[in-house]
């Protein structure tokens, strides 16, 4: 029954990074399989993959991230178990290489769920996370896209969902957001319900694409729904994509999983990586 998921965002593909991309992408899956594989739980699994993806520079989340319109780095992340609903969140977080750890301490200890700006720093560097710079973080290729003035969705975002041997459903997603964007914005990715989402009755999701749509709809939680009555996830992510579009004109993708291991995927932007790992395969799937 384990499986795991993990996308690389939904957005406009660029040719020069699809390489290094699926690169990332394969070793955040094997990391992530690694710990299903030897019994251990669904969110570890989507931590470590995420984690992996965040440090990886050709995806727009922890180092890469995009920049905002006036030029910072400023990340977005998640994470949610499906057994007892905990659930981290961080918003606007500047001066951490890894957000969705943040998100990881916030959830284990089970108080605040969510923190945005230089609290999330705060607090991350209080519980043993080391502080890092905007520097740090802003990759050349970035820094030159921003300064080509390209705005909007970009692929790059990152998420993993994942169902354990014990049946235990987790999400994670985590992005520098979308390219260009106001600062102070916060987009779909920090939000349960919207950009990940877990429930093992049901299965879990994670999100990416427009972040304002996604928000408006509740993507993930809108998802999960679908999955009710043991629908398979590969026709409730399509469904999915299709409200997006019906109901906002929004952009996105989403990886699904449920809680017999059946995989799901949904993309109506131009591109999206991602990919997945199960007991019955020898090695990763990894597509476009
Ligand atoms: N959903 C993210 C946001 O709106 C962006 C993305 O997935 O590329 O912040």
């Amino acid at each position: 029954r384990p499986a795991l998921a993990v996308h690389g965002g939904a957005g406009l593909a660029d040719p020069a990074i699809r390489d290094a991309q699926r690169a990332g992408a394969g070793a955040a899956l094997a990391a992530g399989w690694q710990v299903l594989h030897a019994g251990g739980s669904a969110l570890d699994a989507v931590c470590v993959a995420v984690r992996i993806l965040e440090d990886c520079p050709v995806f727009n989340a922890g180092t890469g991230s995009c920049l905002t319109a006036d030029g910072r780095v400023e990340m977005d992340a998640s994470v949610a178990e499906g057994t007892t609903l905990r659930a981290g969140a961080v918003a606007l977080v500047t001066r951490t290489r890894h957000p969705v750890a943040i998100a990881r301490g916030l959830l284990d200890r089970g108080g605040t769920v969510f923190l945005a700006g230089d609290a999330a720093d705060a607090w991350a560097h209080a519980h043993g996370l080391a502080p890092c710079t905007q520097e740090d973080l802003i990759t050349a290729r970035q820094r030159e896209l921003w300064a080509r003035g390209r705005a909007g969705l970009n692929t790059g975002t990152v998420g993993a969902v994942a169902v354990d041997g014990r049946g235990h459903t987790a999400a994670a997603t985590s992005t520098g957001g979308i390219m260009g964007k106001p600062s102070g914005r916060i987009g779909d990715s920090p939000v349960i319900g919207a950009g990940t989402c877990a429930d093992d009755g049901l299965g879990a999701a994670s999100a990416t694409g427009e972040g304002e749509a996604i928000l408006r709809l509740g993507l993930g939680r809108h998802a999960l729904a679908l999955l009710a009555d043991g629908r398979d996830p590969a026709v409730a992510a399509v469904e999915a994509i299709a409200a997006l579009e019906r109901r906002t004109g929004g952009r996105g993708g989403l990886i699904l999983v449920d809680p017999l291991g059946r995989i799901g995927s949904a993309c109506n932007a131009p591109a999206m990586a991602w990919g997945w790992m199960r007991a019955d395969r020898d090695a990763p799937a990894i597509g476009f």
